[in-house]
């Protein structure tokens, strides 16, 4: 008889760095920290990027590249406080728009809606800085 218990492991998150104790149950679903993906990260001096073909996204036409060395695979976690500010970024950018509409192209003195969204980009600057101070 296996015991059902939850496993439980440490994962750093990819934004702070910090640690997160994950507790993960036997039918998958999981406490504390946010699992996105792996991810394929290329390894360094293994290979290079080679053009496979190209590819058309919507008007411009790009390449398509594949890394021919070894890749690393990392997991993607963020701890409960980054994904947690990153949801507030996106509300924050949500609700703007939604009073003010979308940012103008160019910054005009006296538009409410580019004051409005120069606004948030202080706010924005302001929260990258606390979490480099961290
Ligand atoms: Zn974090
Ligand atoms: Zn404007």
């Amino acid at each position: 008889m296996t015991k059902l218990e939850p496993k439980k492991f440490i994962r750093l998150c990819s934004v702070c760095g910090k640690s997160i104790k994950v507790t993960v149950y036997k039918d998958g679903h999981y406490r504390n920290g946010h699992y996105f993906n792996r991810i394929s990260l290329p390894i360094k001096g293994t290979g290079q990027y080679k053009k496979i073909g190209t590819t058309q996204l919507s008007k411009m036409v790009v390449d398509v590249v594949k890394w021919t060395g070894k890749e690393r695979k990392v997991e993607y976690w963020e701890c409960n406080k980054c994904y947690e500010e990153a949801l507030h970024e996106n509300w924050l950018e949500e609700t703007l728009e939604r009073l003010f509409g979308k940012r103008c192209k160019d910054y005009v003195k006296g538009c409410a809606c580019c004051d409005a969204w120069h606004m948030y980009d202080i706010i924005v600057e302001c929260l990258h800085e606390v979490k480099r101070q961290k």
